[in-house]
């Protein structure tokens, strides 16, 4: 296959109407590419493409690209974008729709297992134990042979952060009413699983 054909089977039409057929993804289309979203982003700088440029490769039907991409766990759903949009696009929840899409389709996406793992680790005591997230997703992430170069090149951070007492040892304490907590957990899973959300994500 000549590289203009291969270029070209990157694209797929299918793609695009798919998109558009996620819940809130009809949107992508309105973009008109102005770039306002990519310059008022304060994550753009962690994200591999721009709101702008997935929603262009969104409307190209280049799958591999946004499937792989890693911006949509890294929106922080700060709104920004979002009241700056001159098209009214709701950028946050078409990000939501193709966070629930990339999970339905078994994304391994390092962003996606922290995200699942951040929650886990929160409903456990109605707070973060910073240590056992970091633990946790290092060795899901990378296995133990994988993580232990990737624990030792973080060392500079870690080191400090343990001193400082800003990394403790001990897990916090459980939160008042975190019963409260998990019930409107289950609340909300449940609204998700009648409106189709199988697993509740
Ligand atoms: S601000 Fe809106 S119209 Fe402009 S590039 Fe971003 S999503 Fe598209
Ligand atoms: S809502 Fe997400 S994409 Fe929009 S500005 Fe904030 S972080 Fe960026």
């Amino acid at each position: 296959m000549s590289a203009a054909n291969e270029q070209a089977s990157r694209f797929d039409p299918g793609f695009a109407r798919e998109f558009y057929a996620l819940e809130n993804g009809e949107y992508a289309k309105l973009c008109m590419q102005c770039g306002l979203c990519a310059v008022t982003c304060a994550s753009r700088e962690f994200m591999d493409l721009p709101p702008r440029k997935l929603f262009k490769l969104v409307q190209a039907g280049d799958k591999e690209a946004v499937l792989q991409s890693q911006t949509p766990w890294l929106c922080t759903s700060c709104m920004t974008c979002t009241v700056r949009c001159p098209r009214g696009i709701p950028i946050i929840d078409v990000m939501h729709g193709l966070k629930y899409f990339l999970i339905q389709q078994g994304s391994k996406a390092p962003v996606a297992l922290m995200s699942k793992i951040f929650a886990e680790n929160m409903l456990r005591r109605g707070r973060v134990f910073e240590l056992a997230l970091t633990n946790s997703f290092f060795l899901k992430a990378y296995g133990p042979v994988g993580a232990i170069p990737i624990a030792l090149k973080m060392r500079s951070v870690g080191q400090p952060m343990l001193l400082k007492g800003r990394l403790p040892l001990k897990p916090p304490k459980k939160i008042k009413g975190l019963d409260q907590v998990h019930k409107i957990v289950k609340k909300a899973t449940e609204v998700m699983k009648r409106e189709g959300h199988q697993d509740g994500v």
